[in-house]
């Protein structure tokens, strides 16, 4: 499915858009990473390009786990995207000291529960106007 680019849904990932285009490099990978700050050591979630906490921008990519858990979920059955099938589970989940904003795939939404176990399955969504690959995080409860 090709889209008019100003109903594109997804983010441009490709490093003449963004400086975090590493993420999606990782993420492509199987990886679920994030920037670390090398002057104070935080890492934050989502990726910076800065540290909200001293404010440097000398970052570094660090792994998160491939498997969480869910912090909190809801479904959504009606006014999906064009493209989109429901319905569909957005979770909350808990990796790596972070809370992640994310979608659960292959979830039947009667038996999702928090706390529940999950793990990385990058999705792979339209790639760019140029034809880049794009790829989104998300999750499916771990076997
Ligand atoms: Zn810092």
């Amino acid at each position: 499915m090709s889209y008019f680019r100003a109903t594109d849904p997804f983010p441009l990932e490709a490093p003449d858009f963004t400086k975090l285009s590493e993420f999606y490099v990782r993420l492509a990978q199987g990886r679920l990473s994030t920037t670390q700050c090398t002057g104070c050591g935080q890492s934050a979630w989502p990726p910076r390009g800065f540290c909200p906490e001293c404010t440097g921008d000398a970052m570094t990519w660090i792994d998160l786990p491939a498997e969480g858990t869910v912090h909190a979920f809801t479904v959504q059955d009606t006014g999906l995207p064009a493209g989109f099938t429901g319905p569909r589970v957005f979770a909350i989940v808990k990796v790596g000291g972070h809370r992640v904003f994310t979608i659960l795939l292959d979830a039947d939404p009667a038996r999702v529960t928090i706390g529940q176990r999950v793990r990385l399955t990058p999705l792979a969504v339209d790639p760019d106007p140029r034809g880049n690959p794009r790829w989104l995080p998300a999750f499916t409860p771990s076997a």
